[in-house]
């Protein structure tokens, strides 16, 4: 039962279980998926050495993975009176590790199972302290142990390297919404700039007084997260902006396509969500690039409803194929995205 855990959004299994095939045939390592729609997580088996396959695939590269795990072993039909001892087993002559984290699938059939996850977490961790399986105190040098419930009788054990890894648990990080944003797209900027740059990349990208362009703004939620770090914005569409945007005062609210809208001067960055094929979207993206109209980009592509694997992959090559330079590419489904990715280009 050994190899890799891969969780996701309820109903993306298709798209994570073709992107492991894929990236890990690509790799050497030949496997196969196995998953079941809507449960929100895909493990990947059959493969000879599952540790360098983990290696091959780091998180930040996967796109459909909200967290990447080795998969250590499978405990069905447990005691509901004595949960811990099957686990115990199945961890026998494993080594130490250096936190735990109960988990339960972001599906339907998970949810109603944090409360269970939460009991069995607070169980769990002084009886791996007593054998000694785990640190006396968060060790992120060491591997992190997941258990991911599936079902009152049923988990899945998986281990995280915390350097590779989502820092979150379920993979899914924790924002809030602010109650002057124009609009809940906001939160998904933030979560992809919390997500796709680093901390050090932060601090150094997005600094007062750049300029930026967003494309297809309204009503504003994505302005209004570059104009709160004080990034001038021209923020680009036909429909209206909202006031909490305009009352940034840096905001510069510009009716046009934004297909066709070109910049004054080169920008810091650019950022887009309109809604458009996602073709006709890297294409554009991708123009941007050959020109030098901006350094950094975000940008999200809205997937189809058939073949989300290839065409995510066909749109992305299209996009490095025709950016007329080298380009670092980080793409991810983020918890806020739908049908949908956002990529970050510089
Ligand atoms: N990111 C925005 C926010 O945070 O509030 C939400 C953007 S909304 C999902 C998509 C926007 O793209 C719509 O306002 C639509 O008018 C705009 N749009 C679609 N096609 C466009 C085009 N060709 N040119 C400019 N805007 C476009």
């Amino acid at each position: 039962t050994e190899g890799l855990l891969g969780y996701c959004r309820a109903g993306f299994e298709p798209e994570l279980a073709a992107e492991f095939a894929e990236r890990a045939a690509a790799a050497g390592f030949p496997g196969y998926a196995r998953t079941d729609r809507g449960s929100g997580f895909v493990r990947f088996l059959g493969v000879d050495d599952p540790a360098a396959l983990a290696r091959a695939l780091p998180w930040s590269t996967l796109i459909f993975a909200r967290q990447k795990l080795r998969l250590l072993a499978e405990v069905a039909g447990m005691d509901p009176k004595d949960r811990i001892a099957p686990i115990m087993d199945a961890l026998g002559g494993r080594g130490r590790h250096g936190d735990v984290w109960v988990e339960h699938p972001d599906s339907d059939a998970g949810k109603p199972l944090a409360g269970l996850a939460r009991a069995l977490g607070n169980a769990l961790r002084p009886a791996l302290r007593q054998r000694g399986l785990l640190s006396e105190r968060e060790d992120p040098r060491l591997p992190r142990l997941h258990v991911l419930l599936l079902d009152g009788d049923h988990c899945l054990l998986a281990s995280a390297d915390p350097g590779d890894a989502s820092p979150w648990p379920l993979g899914v990080p924790r924002l809030r919404a602010h109650a002057d944003a124009p609009s809940r797209s906001a939160l998904k900027l933030e979560e992809a700039l919390l997500t796709l740059l680093t901390p050090a990349e932060r601090e150094q990208w997005l600094l007062p007084g750049m300029s930026a362009a967003d494309l297809g703004a309204a009503p504003g939620g994505w302005s209004w997260v570059l104009a709160k770090r004080h990034v001038r914005v021209f923020a680009i569409d036909n429909g209206p902006l909202a006031q909490s945007a305009l009352d940034t005062g840096i905001i510069e609210h510009v009716r046009a396509d934004g297909f066709r809208w070109t910049p004054p001067k080169p920008l810091d960055w650019m950022v887009c969500d309109m809604v458009e094929s996602p073709r006709k979207v890297a294409d554009r993206m991708a123009t941007w690039f050959r020109e030098g109209w901006c350094k950094r980009a975000v940008f999200n592509l809205k997937l189809p409803m058939k073949k989300r694997w290839d065409e995510t992959r066909d749109c992305l090559q299209h996009f490095v194929d025709h950016a007329g330079r080298p380009l670092t590419l980080r793409a991810k489904q983020l918890y806020h995205d739908r049908e949908e990715i956002t990529v970050h280009a510089h």
